[in-house]
């Protein structure tokens, strides 16, 4: 039993299983999310600690039953079938301390941005930990930082919203079937809204990465010339320290946040 179209590649490595329930620091007030169950693994090691409530969320039919069939004399679980892409979590949310997962690859981006966030959204959670094994290749773009050609407006935005650790890199043979790319174990740790930066500097962080970055190649002069004037251009190199001859792979997450107040100050 194994679904393609479902990213299911099973956990198998014992020693993986053990790493995620350890680096969870599990404690009797718990409420962990687990998205994509499947057969149980990850599960079951979870459940086997002492925490207050597991919900995981399924979206495949056929594995509804076995997983019931395993956990259902544990009061601390409870099952959902659903896509974790349009599942309401509202009633949840704030209840939910840890988020922890094996997730299907397929649908990676759309997973970030459901938890860790987007900027200038508020972010309804209070998730202390999102704990994911995920794409190798995803994390290194994550984790990258100015000048590397992968820093784009993904690495920025998560690492403005959280604090991130790459736990180990995981290879093909920990899960079965093995898939084609390795695997990271990563910790992400969500930064409170109003906790570094407000919604509104966020929203406009955003504006200016959206523009840069789409045409990466650019030099900062030549894209944001389509929200500022020359005079501008030149106040904000000044008072932000900021070369815009730079493209924005080279700008760093403070000089981001500077030139966003910064604009703000400006355009008022
Ligand atoms: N947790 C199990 C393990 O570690 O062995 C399974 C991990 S497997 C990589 C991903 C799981 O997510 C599969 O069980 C798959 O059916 C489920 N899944 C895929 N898309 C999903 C979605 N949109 N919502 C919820 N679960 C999903």
């Amino acid at each position: 039993h194994q679904k393609k179209r479902f990213g299911q590649h099973w956990l198998v490595n014992k020693k993986i299983l053990e790493k995620i329930k350890e680096i969870a620091v599990l404690n009797e007030n718990d409420f962990i999310l687990e998205i994509g169950p499947g057969k149980g693994a990850l599960t079951s090691k979870l459940l086997n600690s002492e925490i207050k409530k597991l919900h995981a969320i399924e979206l495949d039919k056929d594995l509804i039953n076995l997983l019931n069939d395993k956990f259902n004399n544990n009061d601390k679980f409870s099952l959902q079938q659903g896509d974790i892409l349009s599942v309401n979590l509202d009633s949840i949310n704030k209840k939910i301390t840890k988020v922890i997962a094996n997730i299907p690859y397929n649908i990676t981006g759309p997973i970030l941005d459901i938890f860790i966030g987007r900027l200038g959204i508020i972010r309804k959670y209070n998730y202390e930990k999102i704990i994911f094994l995920m794409q190798k290749d995803v994390v290194d773009r994550i984790l990258s930082k100015e000048g590397s050609p992968n820093a784009g407006a993904l690495s920025i935005r998560m690492q403005l919203l959280s604090k991130i650790k790459r736990i180990c890199d995981v290879p093909p043979s920990s899960f079965s079937p093995p898939p084609k790319v390795f695997s990271s174990l990563v910790v992400f740790e969500p930064i409170k809204n109003d906790l570094r930066l407000d919604i509104s500097l966020e929203k406009y962080i955003d504006k200016l990465l959206r523009i840069s970055f789409n045409s990466r190649r650019k030099m900062l002069r030549n894209t944001l010339n389509t929200i500022l004037s020359n005079e501008e251009i030149n106040e904000l190199s000044e008072s932000s320290k900021v070369c815009f001859n730079l493209r924005p792979q080279d700008i760093s997450i403070d000089q981001w946040i500077k030139l966003a107040e910064n604009c703000i100050k400006i355009k008022k």
